[in-house]
């Protein structure tokens, strides 16, 4: 009915729509430049203006977040929450509180957090959330008071059956208790409104280790794909959050040698390989005392590379798990000249369009972080199932659950994106992942 949709036309619509959000253009060309060809050949999806739709999201709520710190001074931030597509679930997806949030960058995760939701195989849409709040060098009673004001104006909005919030950079457990606890004094109801809880109320086993250790298992069965393994490979790990830490220790676990780590002061370096008593150290200082990695780097043996990325180290894996845009061309060409096989991404977006390119030109391994970072959401649904039935799984059967949810992941991206023996992983994670959400679309019908 409709002529072809193009890239070019659909995204200077999309541009002009949503000017001044770069993140947003950036996240929604990658899956428009998979998407369209297979759109067209699907007029179905064409007619309908699918994807038109699905890069609008449902709704966008933001909001005013006062609270006052321990001088006495009253602060104001702002808080946001976007809710992108329910098609297949109430909404899900983190809450970030970070000084560089805004509405692009929330509206480019809630985006991919739509195909990545789809990806999992489970029932939940997608949505992203958060603040332009500095956790950094805050008080706990701070914290406490603004996550207290930021869930009175957020609770209104979300529920165990609406939209179901987790954490993400800048909020972890003690952010998720101070907010679930707010909710359930403001509505005076015990339910699945938050992921990523405590475990004495309701929260799941190896939530906190999902989303590493699922990226560390896409690595592996995209190598096994390939004839290879993690054994035996050097491997560089960017970030030392949650994410990052518990990638390594997987890494570890499947034999792989992790030799670095960073945090936004620079890149911390193991000559000899990251040990398991080394990463405990860490993950105290770095997620129950937040120090930096500058500060510990000598008690960790290690050498720290002042405002380094770990890009520039040999090795066979990579696998950026800090930030968005992190690893750019200029370190995607140390990564190929250093002989580097395939690259993981545990953070949303963190490979530059740019760097994207030049692993492909290299024939570098690429697996895009909504397919290979899906474990966290993935284990957060499973807390959801669990909260439903009143019950909790042990951390063997959840961790079976999350590596059949990766290998499933990974089949959807070898089915739709093989060709010629090869795979692209960025194609095929597109198109299964739209595929699910489409079908409901039109199946509701124009709405
Ligand atoms: P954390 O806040 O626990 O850790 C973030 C890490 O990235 C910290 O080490 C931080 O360093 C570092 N970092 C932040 N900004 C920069 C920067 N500009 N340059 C270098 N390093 C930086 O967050 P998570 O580990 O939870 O999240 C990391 C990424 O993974 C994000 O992209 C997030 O969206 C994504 N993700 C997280 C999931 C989860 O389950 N937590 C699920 C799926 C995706 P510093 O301490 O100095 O700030």
């Amino acid at each position: 009915m409709y002529d072809d949709l193009t890239i070019e036309n659909f995204m200077s619509g999309l541009v002009k729509r949503n000017p001044n959000e770069p993140e947003f253009h950036q996240a929604v060309k990658e899956v428009a430049e998979s998407v369209i060809p297979f759109i067209n050949a699907n007029p179905k999806y064409k007619d309908a203006h699918i994807l038109e739709r699905m890069t609008e999201p449902d709704k966008v709520i933001s909001f005013r977040v006062v609270w006052e710190d321990d001088e006495g001074n009253v602060r104001i931030n702002r808080g946001y929450r976007v809710q992108f597509n329910n098609s297949i679930g109430p909404y899900k997806g983190g809450l970030r509180f970070s000084p560089t949030v805004n509405l692009s960058v929330l509206k480019f995760l809630g985006f991919e957090q739509t195909f990545k939701n789809s990806l999992t195989t489970l029932p939940i849409g997608a949505g992203k959330g958060g603040s332009d709040f500095n956790p950094k060098g805050k008080s706990d009673s701070e914290i406490m008071r603004f996550c207290q004001s930021f869930m009175t104006q957020l609770y209104q909005h979300i529920g165990a059956n609406t939209d179901v919030p987790a954490g993400d950079i800048g909020v972890g457990a003690r952010e998720i208790s101070y907010m679930f606890g707010q909710y359930k004094r403001l509505t005076h109801q015990f339910e699945s409104v938050l992921t990523g809880k405590a475990l004495e109320f309701g929260g799941s086993l190896i939530r906190t280790e999902a989303t590493g250790y699922g990226n560390a298992y896409f690595m592996e069965a995209m190598l096994k794909q390939h004839g290879g393994s993690i054994s035996g490979k050097k491997c560089l790990v960017s970030g030392s959050g949650n994410v990052a830490i518990f990638c390594a220790e997987k890494i570890m676990r499947l034999g792989g040698t992790v030799l670095t780590l960073s945090d936004s002061g620079g890149g911390i370096y193991f000559e000899n390989g990251l040990t398991q008593d080394l990463l405990e150290i860490i993950k105290d200082r770095k997620i129950n005392k937040r120090q930096r990695l500058s500060e510990i780097a000598v008690e960790l043996g290690a050498q720290f590379l002042e405002g380094q990325k770990p890009w520039g180290v040999a090795a066979d894996l990579a696998f950026p798990c800090a930030t968005q845009n992190e690893l750019d061309e200029a370190d995607a060409k140390s990564l190929a000249a250093n002989n580097c096989i395939a690259v993981s991404e545990g953070a949303n977006m963190p490979c530059t369009p740019e760097a994207v390119h030049l692993f492909a030109e290299n024939n570098i391994l690429y697996a895009p972080g909504k397919a290979s970072n899906a474990g966290g959401v993935a284990v957060s649904a499973l807390e959801m199932s669990q909260n439903s039935m009143r019950l909790a799984w042990s951390s063997e059967e959840l961790e079976n659950k999350l590596l059949g949810i990766m290998n499933d992941i990974h089949g959807q991206c070898v089915k739709h994106g093989e060709r010629d023996g090869k795979v692209d992983y960025v194609q095929g994670a597109n198109i299964a992942g739209f595929i699910k959400v489409a079908d409901a679309m039109l199946a509701y019908g124009i709405a």
